[in-house]
């Protein structure tokens, strides 16, 4: 189906492709994959979307539907890689180009349903920022009762502390500084910590059930190890290009555990979409105009955005 582009959130994703990070870029390349937007005009066999619809697109656009991770419907999952939704090759062969662009072609079911409830301009980071931490949250079971830790006050963290405290769960904030602290409790966060003082580590050693690492930088993992209690597990979703050193027995000591989790599924994503919408819950945006690209990325790169950058697509024209 072809969906006309209203809105493109800008993700730190996009600029570790461009900068070729994780790997040779496929140029000419378009980037964004948190895109919203409404149906144009659908295919003869689309049954899901109509035109007019408004919809969602996230960080990938299809899979090869065969493996048993596609069978089990973890799509981001796919044993043959799932195509991404910029600089991927489709199964058609093609390259695919993403959101910062006025349209964009994509088969019906990777793409979903955008509640009308939630913010037009704010919607998009959830395509990415907020689907990423939603999934972890929900597979570790965030919820009552449960202790959580997010690493890193960015477009990830802020969605992961507002959708852990509206998951009920007991959230704490661990920050570089405390420059963000008043916007990370009134977004629903308990506690508020700096992590470039040392006596966080010691004052939370083992506190926490689940730990969401949102930074893409290299950072003391087995510092933050030490913070879970018993049975607790530290979920990276940030993605620093090098490898982090794990130690052994700190995962011996509470029997903790170290994990990753990348984006969501496409059943995931919409019912991620569905519990924002019911919640209120929605990205901070700072909107922009297509020609303040390079500045807001720039921005991105130095954390100095509160707490996505979306561009308004209509600019473009
Ligand atoms: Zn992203
Ligand atoms: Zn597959």
């Amino acid at each position: 189906m072809l969906i006309e582009i209203a809105y493109a959130g800008i993700c730190h994703s996009d600029i570790h492709t461009v900068q070729g990070d994780w790997g040779k870029v496929p140029y000419p390349l378009t980037v964004g994959h948190e895109i919203v937007g409404t149906v144009a005009e659908v295919g003869a066999e689309v049954t899901l979307h109509s035109v007019g619809d408004r919809v969602g697109v996230g960080c990938m656009v299809n899979s090869c539907r065969e493996c048993d991770n596609c069978k089990a419907g973890q799509q981001q999952y796919c044993l043959q890689g799932n195509t991404g939704t910029y600089a991927a090759v489709d199964r058609d062969g093609t390259v695919t180009q993403g959101g910062y662009s006025t349209h964009v072609v994509v088969v019906e079911d990777f793409v979903l349903r955008v509640p009308e409830s939630i913010p037009y301009e704010a919607a998009a980071p959830l395509l990415c920022a907020g689907i990423t931490t939603y999934s972890p949250l929900a597979h570790w079971n965030a919820g009552p009762g449960k202790r959580v830790a997010v690493v890193g006050m960015g477009g990830l963290g802020h969605m992961a502390v507002k959708i852990a405290h509206a998951m009920g769960a007991e959230v704490t904030v661990l920050s570089q500084t405390l420059g963000k602290k008043d916007d990370g409790l009134r977004m629903g966060a308990d506690h508020y910590y700096a992590t470039s003082d040392a006596s966080t580590f010691e004052a939370l050693a083992n506190t926490f059930d689940l730990i969401i690492n949102t930074v893409s930088a290299k950072v003391d993992l087995n510092a933050y190890l030490g913070l879970l209690r018993l049975d607790g597990t530290l979920v990276n979703v940030g993605a620093p290009p090098e490898p982090l050193p794990v130690g052994v027995f700190t995962l011996f000591g509470n029997r903790r555990s170290f994990a990753g989790s990348s984006i969501g599924s496409i059943g995931e994503t919409q019912e991620m979409l569905d519990f924002c919408a019911e919640r209120g819950i929605a990205p901070e945006v700072e909107l922009i105009n297509a020609d303040q690209v390079n500045e807001a990325w720039s921005r991105v790169l130095s954390s100095d955005v509160r707490y996505r950058f979306v561009i308004d697509i209509a600019t473009l024209n």
